[in-house]
C-alpha cells in the first residue's frame, strides 16, 4: 500500500467503452494512474489492455462488487484521488403512462443508486487524498430549465425515466458537494455524443463528450464544487 506517492489515482466506472473509455485514455495521457471499472470481465480486460490502464471488476448495481472494488483499490493504492461516476444505462422511448415501476427501479439502480453505492464505498479512500475530486456524469436532459425552456426533451426524443435519473443525479451531486467540503464534487454533461447509449446517433465525438469530465477531473485545488458544466461552461439547472 502506498499513500505517499504524488501520482493521481483515478477510477472511471463503466470505462470499458464510450465516453468513459475516452476519459480513461485522456486522463492516463494527462499522467494519472487510471483504473477502469467494468462489469463484464472480458470487456474490461480487453479495454484495460488496449488502454494500458488498471482494471477493477465493478458492477455498480451490486453492493458486494462495489465493496470488493474499493477493497482492491485500497490494497493496491491506499487511496483514491479522482472518482468518475460514468457508468449508466438508457431506457426505451416510452411515455410514462406505459412505463412500469420495475423499469424505473432498474434504471435508477444503475444511474442513481449506483453512484451513491460507489461514492460511499470509496469515500474513505477519497478522504485519504489531499486533492479528492468526484465527477458525476449527468446530462442536460435532466435539466429543469432546459426542459421548460425548449420543450425539447419530450418522450419521443428522450426516455422520461432516463431524464429523471439524471435530474436526481445532478441533485445528488449538489447534496454531496455540500456534505463533503474537502472534496470537489461536480456534475458533467457530455453533450449528445456518438456511443452505444444512443445507438450511435449522437453528433459529438467521444473526445468532445469527455471534455467536461476531464476538465472536472483535473481541477486545481481552488476549483469549484457543486457545479454542473458541459464543454462550453455552466449548464442551467
Ligand atoms: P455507453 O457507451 O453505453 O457506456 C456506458 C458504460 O457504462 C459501459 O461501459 C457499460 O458497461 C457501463 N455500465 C452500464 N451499467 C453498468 C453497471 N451496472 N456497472 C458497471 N458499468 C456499467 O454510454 P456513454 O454514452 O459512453 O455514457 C457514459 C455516460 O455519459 C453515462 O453516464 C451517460 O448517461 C452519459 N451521457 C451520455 C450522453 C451521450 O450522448 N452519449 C449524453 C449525456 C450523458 P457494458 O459495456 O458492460 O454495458
Amino acid at each position: 500500500m502506498d499513500t505517499t506517492t504524488t501520482d493521481t489515482i483515478t477510477l472511471v466506472t463503466g470505462g470499458n467503452k464510450g465516453i468513459g473509455h475516452e476519459t480513461a485514455r485522456r486522463l492516463k495521457e494527462a499522467g494519472h494512474t487510471v483504473l477502469i471499472g467494468a462489469r463484464d470481465p472480458a470487456r474490461g480486460r480487453a479495454a484495460a489492455r488496449g488502454l494500458g490502464v488498471g482494471l477493477v471488476a465493478l458492477d455498480v448495481t451490486d453492493q458486494a462488487s462495489v465493496d470488493e472494488a474499493a477493497a482492491q483499490v485500497r490494497a493496491e493504492h491506499g487511496r483514491l484521488d479522482v472518482l468518475v461516476n460514468n457508468a449508466a444505462v438508457n431506457s426505451v422511448l416510452a411515455p410514462l403512462e406505459r412505463t412500469g415501476a420495475q423499469d424505473v427501479a432498474t434504471l435508477l439502480d444503475t444511474n442513481l443508486l449506483g453512484v451513491l453505492r460507489v461514492t460511499n464505498a470509496f469515500l474513505p479512500l477519497l478522504r485519504r487524498s489531499a486533492h479528492a475530486r468526484v465527477v458525476n456524469v449527468s446530462s442536460t436532459v435532466g435539466s429543469f430549465a432546459l426542459t421548460l425552456e425548449h420543450g425539447m426533451f419530450d418522450w419521443e426524443v428522450v426516455p422520461p425515466v432516463y431524464a429523471v435519473s439524471k435530474t436526481a443525479l445532478t441533485m445528488l451531486t449538489l447534496k454531496y458537494s455540500r456534505e463533503l467540503p474537502g472534496i470537489l464534487v461536480n456534475a458533467a454533461d457530455p453533450g449528445y455524443t456518438e456511443t452505444d447509449l444512443n445507438d450511435r446517433q449522437g453528433t459529438q465525438t467521444v473526445t468532445e463528450g469527455s471534455d467536461a469530465i476531464v476538465h472536472l477531473a483535473t481541477l486545481g485545488d481552488d476549483g469549484p464544487t457543486g457545479t454542473f458544466v458541459n464543454r462550453d461552461g455552466a449548464v442551467a439547472w
